[in-house]
């Protein structure tokens, strides 16, 4: 059988007490499960640029070993014209094999430049690594710190957080999905959390718009869904308390 308004809207105004008990533990934790969240991708941000250091001064200490060898290859070669120089037939042959052997230490102060470049580079990206890595330390102990805070207030509200979700879980089967869907909407867009509110005073429980007097005595029927004219809320009921100032 389908459930009648005043059901329904009864059934709305437990959710929305299950919900505003949660956001009442939510609230206990302030900031600081945003502010581990940043630091946890602050701190993957510079674990990031830590290992793109890493690899370009691993690049750049292969480089520094190919020219290294090619050196190696170039004293070689040196050293095999030189042996050659001695055994020359003619001054023809002996100034070619000079004109070799100056090319090939061209070519080694070349990479001696080349070296000393890199090594230059290398100790700048050093320098940027460390300051990363002094950062990176402290950001991590911010993490841990701001952690142990939250676990501990976490822990507090921890036992009546699971049995409020699981309260929600069952309670939220009793009411239908599109109904389940505008009291969500209306939630996300409230600044207080509250989709379903009393006529207190006079007023809406929600945005304090004064709600007239014959729309008052229809939410006290709870013959039919009626929203709050200013905020769009669901006003489930009338308080009983009489208001303070008789308005006409
Ligand atoms: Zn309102």
């Amino acid at each position: 059988m389908e459930n009648t308004i005043a059901q329904k809207l009864d059934a709305l105004l437990k959710l929305q007490e299950i919900d505003s008990s949660l956001d009442e533990i939510l609230k206990t934790r302030g900031d600081l499960p945003e502010e581990v969240r940043d630091l946890e991708d602050e701190i993957i941000g510079f674990e990031t640029r830590l290992s793109k250091f890493k690899s370009e001064i691993a690049n750049l200490n292969t480089e520094i070993d190919n020219f290294k060898n090619a050196q190696k290859e170039g004293e070689k070669l040196i050293k095999k014209y030189k042996d050659q120089q001695m055994n020359v037939r003619n001054n023809r042959e002996y100034d070619a094999i000079t004109k070799e052997i100056e090319l090939q230490e061209l070519d080694m102060q070349l990479a001696d430049k080349k070296i000393n470049e890199a090594r230059a580079r290398i100790r700048l990206i050093e320098e940027d690594a460390n300051r990363a890595e002094s950062v990176l330390n402290e950001r991590n102990e911010d993490l841990k710190a701001k952690k142990g805070e939250l676990s501990v207030i976490t822990g507090e509200s921890e036992a009546e957080e699971k049995a409020l979700i699981a309260e929600r879980e069952k309670h939220i089967k009793k009411i239908e999905d599109r109904l389940l869907k505008s009291y969500q909407k209306i939630r996300d867009n409230s600044m207080n959390g509250l989709a379903v509110v009393h006529v207190s005073r006079g007023a809406c429980g929600g945005c304090f718009s004064i709600v007239p007097p014959q729309r008052q005595a229809d939410i006290r029927e709870r013959k039919k869904l009626i929203v709050c004219e200013h905020c769009g809320r669901i006003l489930a009921d009338v308080e009983s308390v009489e208001p303070v100032h008789q308005r006409r």
